[in-house]
């Protein structure tokens, strides 16, 4: 593999000088020269001269399209260049970029920035993401869960008397290969039904490392199962340790704390998986990196109501 390409601004500037340039950029990566309706398949179509927005029609089923038909980008009206620049801002970012810097950036409004940081979000979750790989994580895998947001300030004292500690944080369970991949999920309950995703991503008879807590006793009918006692000040007892997964989380919490300040229960797990995608594609290039999220975009649809509504 050759060494990843890291672009600057100013050579991302120089790539991508206007809507144009963008536009080539994703026909070009869905495409890929060979126009495919996204209706029907047929490739069968024909470019119509100024039909804006739907520059493309098909032959065979007759209707229109264009490069955001069927993907999370159907439901912009943003250009395909600020979709792009979001993208490479959310590469770069390691912390994550908070909403109102992304649109003082772009030149929009804070509420549509955070729309489309959603909607890029939404390529990373589901389908093709990395919590839906079939490939497992194996050799010393640390599996750890984090308790996020719940702060309880902003509350009436009357509602925050109903709270117990932890009962509006959100848990966040976790897997990571020794200095590898990560896998993470916003769960609702620390029971027993974390064993599903583990097995689902944690090859049979690796060896895995947790605290110990209770909930993770029976890994060990299925793997070579270590813990360190965290309450007893036990952190690293020869290779058993969680301190990679550990990294992780507290790389997700600078990022919950000092850059999005809040994460909503109900897109808890976008923020989870942006967090994971950028962990995992760490030695891709900048462009490997959009190019990557440009695949995860097709087929996918986040609607303005699911946004917004609860
Ligand atoms: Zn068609």
């Amino acid at each position: 593999m050759s060494k990843p390409e890291n672009i600057s601004l100013y050579q991302f500037f120089e790539r991508f000088p206007n809507e144009e340039s963008a536009r080539v950029y994703f026909e070009k990566k869905r495409w890929n020269d060979q126009i495919v309706c996204p209706h029907c398949g047929s490739e069968k179509t024909s470019e119509c001269k100024n039909h804006k927005p739907m520059p493309y029609r098909c032959k065979s089923c007759r209707k229109h399209f264009s490069v955001r038909t069927g993907t999370v980008l159907a439901e912009s009206r943003l250009p395909l260049h600020k979709w792009l620049m979001a993208m490479y801002m959310l590469t770069t970012a390691r912390k994550g970029i908070s909403s109102v810097q992304m649109a003082k950036e772009l030149g929009i409004t804070q509420k549509s920035a955070w729309f489309l940081a959603q909607r890029i979000r939404e390529c990373w979750f589901g389908k093709d993401s990395d919590s839906d790989r079939s490939d497992k994580l194996e050799g010393i895998v640390e599996v750890d869960e984090t308790y996020v947001g719940g702060k309880n300030k902003g509350m009436h004292a009357h509602k925050r008397k109903q709270h117990t500690r932890f009962s509006n944080k959100q848990i966040v369970l976790g897997m990571r290969e020794r200095n590898g991949n990560v896998r993470a999920f916003h769960m609702e309950k620390n029971d027993r039904s974390m064993a599903a995703p583990i097995h689902k991503h944690v090859e049979k008879g690796s060896i895995v490392m947790t605290d110990s807590a209770a909930v993770y006793n029976h890994l060990s009918k299925s793997y070579e199962h270590h813990s360190v006692n965290h309450s007893v000040g036990e952190y690293v007892r020869g290779q058993a340790h969680t301190n990679g997964i550990e990294s992780f989380w507290a790389l997700l919490k600078r990022g919950h704390y000092g850059i999005y300040h809040y994460m909503s229960p109900k897109h808890l797990h976008r923020y989870v998986n942006e967090f994971s995608f950028r962990h995992n594609t760490r030695e891709f290039g900048t462009m490997d990196f959009i190019s990557a999220t440009l695949t995860r975009a097709i087929g996918k649809r986040l609607k303005y109501s699911e946004l917004i509504d609860g």
